[in-house]
């Protein structure tokens, strides 16, 4: 049996590890998706018909309470609220890793050190990712205030809780077995410190600590795979861990950031506009004077970002950019790594809407052509196409790879007002000579572009 086991293990595992490749684009995620789905049940059959020993009532009830919420979890949540969903399924992994931990403690305190190490890894991390977890869904959705909490001395209160812990579970170590208070106090302070890590932290880095909280979650249950003496729990919570860590790095990479600065600098507290006057004036236009120009454009450039996902304009983004096309220009998509609240978010909206592939280009290629562009049309984009990245040293986003919307012949700013971007930076592109701000929601607007386009 125990053959059988660990050779279903490797296929799942192997699934696993395709289904992750396959993540990586758009064309094969779905399926990438199904594949580690299926290597996921594989995995789950095969360890219930090893461990005769489980009650199968309550499986069935999880699994059917785990459906359920999966299923509706899917259906109703908006594509606007996907990282809150993200953020609080982490959690739900690092609770699940700590009440693993537990139990195999609850039931048999006396235990042995490697035991130990697993079991408080599994219930630390755990701990830290479940209410890390919950305060970045309150600030992704409104609950708690987006901007950072900071405080004097807020550095010393949280090295204090974390040499509190180092301590606790020294001490818990030494005598497990008479340790249930210990233990207690660790989950406790495991649970407040992911509360104190994540609160200085602000709303526009919430994607970058989701994922970073996912590669913890990975870990925990890692650790709970060495608690339970699970080799695949142990590989899927690697697998987890390590792509997790990789996507942060991607995302601070985009945004010119070090991981350390996006933990501890406080970003968005501050008035953080940079030091550059902002000269030139806004020019609003109108869609009917909009559409003349792009009616005579021969190449338009679609700059999406944050706010088309919230107008849920990308229906009629294709529909317009289908008019464009059957008018004789050329149309493609820039897609900025961190345009959005989470990575992909804007692949996966235009996918949505059957966006063709091979029109979505990714900044630095669309950076080479933009100056040949005749129209670059930023719909519900901000910081991704603030020039200040380039142009103001004293700028908090300076040096962020930007989209270069401001080099194309014309730019159409489609947002509602002059509100800045998430950084709560101000954007010298909507006062450019060649940019023209046409106001409105985005979705209203490219319905009156469309509009004009078939001559309603
Ligand atoms: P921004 O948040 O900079 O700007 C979005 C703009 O959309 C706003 O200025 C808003 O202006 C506009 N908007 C909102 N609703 C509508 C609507 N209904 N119709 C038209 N416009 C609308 O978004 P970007 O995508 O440009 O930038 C993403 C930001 O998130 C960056 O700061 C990035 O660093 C950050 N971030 C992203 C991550 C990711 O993984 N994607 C990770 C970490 C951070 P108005 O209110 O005037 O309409």
């Amino acid at each position: 049996m125990d053959l059988a086991i660990n050779l279903t293990y490797i296929l799942s595992a192997a699934l696993f590890i395709f289904g992750l490749k396959m993540l990586a684009s758009p064309r094969t995620a779905r399926m990438g998706n199904l594949v580690s789905a299926v290597g996921m049940l594989i995995a789950v059959v095969m360890t219930l018909m090893n461990r005769g020993i489980l009650d199968f009532k309550w499986i069935a009830l999880g699994l059917t309470a785990g459906s359920l919420i999966g299923v509706f979890a899917a259906r109703l949540i908006a594509m606007t609220a996907m990282p809150e969903m993200v953020a609080i399924f982490n959690g739900f992994g690092g609770i699940a890793s700590l009440l693993v931990g537990w139990s195999v403690y609850h039931r048999a305190p006396g235990i042995e050190l490697f035991l130990v190490i697993s079991i408080l890894l599994s219930v630390l991390i755990g701990g830290v990712t479940f209410t890390g977890s919950l305060v970045a869904f309150g600030k992704l959705n409104g609950v708690i205030g987006s901007k950072p909490v900071l405080y004097r001395g807020q550095h010393i209160v949280n090295s204090l809780v974390l040499i509190g812990i180092v301590t606790l579970a020294v001490l818990f170590g030494l005598q497990p077995a008479g340790g249930y208070l210990f233990f207690l106090l660790l989950v406790a302070m495991s649970l407040v410190f992911g509360v104190l890590f994540v609160i200085p932290i602000g709303g526009a880095d919430m994607p970058v600590v989701i994922s970073l909280l996912n590669s913890f979650s990975g870990l925990a249950a890692c650790a709970a795979g060495f608690v339970i003496e699970n080799n695949l729990l142990i590989v899927a919570g690697a697998l987890v861990g390590a792509s997790g860590i990789i996507l942060t790095n991607i995302m601070c990479k985009a945004m010119n950031r070090s991981l350390k600065n996006v933990l501890f600098s406080g970003f968005g507290a501050a008035d953080t506009s940079g030091s550059g006057e902002l000269t030139g004036e806004v020019k609003p236009i109108s869609p009917e004077d909009a559409f003349l120009i792009l009616e005579a454009a021969s190449s338009v450039v679609v700059v999406p970002g944050y706010g088309l996902a919230v107008a849920q304009a990308q229906h009629v983004v294709k529909e317009l950019a289908d008019l464009l096309e059957a008018n004789g220009a050329e149309v493609r998509y820039a897609i900025h790594p961190v345009a959005g609240r989470m990575p992909g978010h804007m692949n996966v909206l235009l996918a949505e809407a059957n966006v063709p592939y091979d029109q979505l280009a990714e900044m630095d290629d669309i950076n080479k052509t933009m100056e040949t562009v005749d129209v670059c049309l930023v719909i519900g984009a901000n910081d991704v196409v603030n020039p200040a990245a380039r142009e103001d040293e004293n700028s908090p986003i300076y040096g962020m790879p930007i989209v270069n919307a401001d080099y194309a012949r014309t730019v159409f700013v489609l947002k509602r007002s002059m509100a800045s971007g998430f950084s709560g930076i101000s954007n010298p592109l909507f006062f450019k000579e060649n940019t023209r701000m046409l106001f409105g929601d985005a979705k209203a607007s490219i319905q009156a572009l469309i509009g004009e386009f078939k001559g309603l």
